[in-house]
């Protein structure tokens, strides 16, 4: 998964383009739920979030690192439920 770092300006760019609706507003900046991120395999070849993002602050989550296959397999989940 995706984590925001704190440099996030909250200008609602990654929100919309998420196709899992992993991303929403926290306390006071933007967040990503793990759960729900698939960091847009199965969607895009690149996180789009990152993609839209003005100022870079959407990096690797370094405590939930994630194989393809773990990735892919929280897409097939995430798509039945839907
Ligand atoms: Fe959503 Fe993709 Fe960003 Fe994860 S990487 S939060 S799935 S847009
Ligand atoms: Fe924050 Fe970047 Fe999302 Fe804007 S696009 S709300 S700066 S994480």
């Amino acid at each position: 998964a995706l984590l925001i770092n704190n440099k996030c300006i909250n200008c609602d760019m990654c929100d919309p383009e998420c196709p899992n609706q992993a991303i929403y507003f926290g306390q006071t900046i933007y967040k990503i739920d793990p759960d729900k991120c698939t960091e847009c395999v199965g969607h895009y070849d690149s996180p789009t979030c990152v993609s839209v993002c003005p100022i870079d602050c959407i990096k690797p989550d370094p405590n939930k690192r994630e194989s393809l296959e773990t990735l892919a397999e929280r897409y097939l989940i995430l798509t039945q439920q839907g």
